[in-house]
């Protein structure tokens, strides 16, 4: 009996699998058509330096608004687009909208930076140098206020192709950020084989200089923290905080030496029109 029980179990398994298998295709295919249809738009959210709390600049964040399925995260997106070659396009059509927007808010004139992520797989295309020029060339955007954010988990696959591609960026004075630095098992390899300008401390180690959880240490987070900064600062390398939600924590940042700050606390990702009026405050 038992046997007839686990047997049903397990065919109810497979069917269920089948439908995730299924599920993923589909909105696979919806973002393949959501990309030419326009149904992605960036939100932005600013980033300060610190001691004065001036604005540096923001990151373009992509959403997806389905008309049937409503706002899909880009946590639920992303991984998906990286299957398949789609995270390409979609790259490339987030870097030119980033440019453009900050073209058309001033960046240059306000000395202002505008992130982008930049997925493994794009990264790793031959001509993804190219790409990138092709598009500070028709956009009209100097590359000086342009970072990428790469994850640090993926720049180590193909050590000299990753030299070659950051030594190329930097003649054309793009800047380079480690985005949720700590969080991959390469980040001293990838520290002592590749010249970036900044590392974007994952929001975990902000969240453990003050957790409240058994499992986490505060004191042990905060040495954590000034270890990296100081290692980071003798590298030459600026030290950006994100996930920052509390005034405890950014107390905290500023006081172990952290050179930038992002988070809820000073601003949520929000979509163009909103972006606009804080930028507007802030030169004001
Ligand atoms: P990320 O690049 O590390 O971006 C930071 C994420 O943390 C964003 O989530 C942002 O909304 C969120 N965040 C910011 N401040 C706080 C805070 O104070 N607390 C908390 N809990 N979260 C905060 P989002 O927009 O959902 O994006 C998630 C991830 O998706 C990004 O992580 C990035 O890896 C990826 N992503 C987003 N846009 C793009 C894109 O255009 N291209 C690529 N390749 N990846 C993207
Ligand atoms: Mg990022
Ligand atoms: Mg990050
Ligand atoms: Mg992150």
């Amino acid at each position: 009996h038992a046997k007839v029980a686990d047997h049903a179990k397990i065919q109810r398994y497979t069917v269920e699998l089948g439908e995730a298998e299924k599920e993923r295709r589909r909105l696979e295919e919806e973002l393949r058509v959501a990309i030419a249809a326009g149904e992605l738009t960036l939100h932005y959210q600013p980033q300060f330096r610190l001691p004065h709390q001036q604005l540096s600049g923001c990151e373009a964040l992509v959403r997806w608004h389905n008309p049937r399925r409503g706002l899909i995260s880009p946590a639920t997106f992303i991984p998906l687009a990286e299957e398949s070659a789609l995270i390409v396009d979609l790259g490339y059509w987030v870097m030119e909208r980033a440019c453009r927007q900050a073209l058309e808010w001033d960046f240059v004139g306000r000395n202002l930076g505008m992130s982008v992520n930049v997925s493994a797989h794009q990264f790793e295309q031959p001509d993804f140098v190219e790409r990138v020029r092709t598009i500070l060339h028709t956009t009209g955007f100097p590359g000086e206020h342009l970072i990428l954010e790469l994850t640090e988990s993926l720049v180590l696959r193909d050590i000299s192709q990753a030299q070659r591609h950051v030594n190329d960026l930097h003649t054309h004075a793009i800047r380079i950020a480690i985005d949720d630095f700590g969080t991959g098992y390469s980040s001293l390899n990838m520290l002592a084989q590749l010249p970036f300008e900044h590392l974007k401390i994952d929001r975990s180690f902000v969240r453990d200089l003050t957790a409240q959880e058994a499992y986490a240490e505060p004191s042990r987070a905060r040495v954590l923290m000034r270890g990296i900064t100081g290692l980071a600062h003798s590298l030459q390398l600026k030290v950006i905080a994100e996930g920052v939600e509390t005034d405890e924590q950014l107390s905290l940042l500023q006081e172990l030496g952290c050179d930038k700050v992002q988070g809820y606390l000073l601003g949520r990702p929000v979509p163009p029109e909103e972006a606009a009026v804080w930028l507007e405050r802030v030169q004001a």
